[in-house]
């Protein structure tokens, strides 16, 4: 039987690794990435010599016919994104969804480990016991309609954001419910890590006049006090 690893890698620490993750990486015929130049400096760093391939969601199907055949050989692979957990938000689930229609003999077995939005949430104080992770903010389309849905939940909301849009987003939620609690993580597990705490119109005046660097994790909570 063949198994493909999903394997979380830092988000930013290299030491926040798991001992499995590296026994894994060290040992399977091959590492599927995003960007081999990304993955390159984690596994020099550890001094794994694994064959990359690099596979993103829009890989042309002969990528992935080179990916099947690789485990119809008995091969065992491993999958990573650039960081943290691959298929949240990043490449994996369609790849996942292809080979077990393919090959449904494989094995797919986590190799868990650092996700920006576990580790935000974790750090939040918010309540979190339920939550919704909404991944990255639509750019156009159905934009309102995701921002109304995050300040009317009744749990907290996790979603990303870029530096780019950052600013933009944090105005219209502002616009939309001033007083809910946020919490803006940046940069966590990096040298710049800052986290800022308070209701949508604080934490916008903090950072409005800032140029925005770094990747973001933002947690909204329309009620705090309840679970
Ligand atoms: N699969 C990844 C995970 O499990 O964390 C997320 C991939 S998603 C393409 C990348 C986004 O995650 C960034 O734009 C940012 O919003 C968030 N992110 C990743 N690393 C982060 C960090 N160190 N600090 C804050 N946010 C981070």
């Amino acid at each position: 039987m063949t198994t493909l690893y999903i394997v979380a890698t830092p988000i930013g620490n290299l030491k926040d690794i798991t001992l499995r993750a590296l026994e894994v990486l060290g040992g399977v015929d091959l590492i599927l990435c995003e960007d081999t130049r990304v993955t390159s400096k984690l596994l020099n760093r550890y001094q794994i010599n694994t064959q990359l391939v690099s596979y993103h969601q829009h890989s042309k199907i002969r990528k992935v016919d080179y990916i099947l055949n690789f485990l119809r050989q008995g091969k065992n692979l491993a999958l990573v994104s650039d960081a943290g957990t691959p298929g949240i938000s990043d490449p994996g689930n369609q790849l996942i969804k292809e080979i077990l229609a393919k090959i449904p003999q494989t094995e797919i077995t986590a190799v868990p480990g650092p996700s920006a939005v576990i580790a935000a949430a974790s750090i939040s104080g918010l309540p979190t016991d339920r939550f919704f992770f909404m991944g990255f903010p639509p750019a156009k389309k159905r934009r309102k309609k995701f921002l109304e849905s995050i300040v009317n939940s009744k749990y907290s909301v996790v979603f990303y954001e870029s530096p780019h849009r950052i600013i933009k987003t944090l105005k219209e939620l502002k616009e939309l419910s001033p007083k809910s609690e946020m919490v803006v993580c940046r940069e966590l597990t990096k040298k710049f890590e800052t986290v800022h705490r308070g209701t949508i119109e604080e934490t916008f005046k903090i950072l409005e006049g800032q140029k925005p660097r770094g990747e973001f994790v933002i947690i909204v909570n329309n009620k705090v006090g309840q679970k």
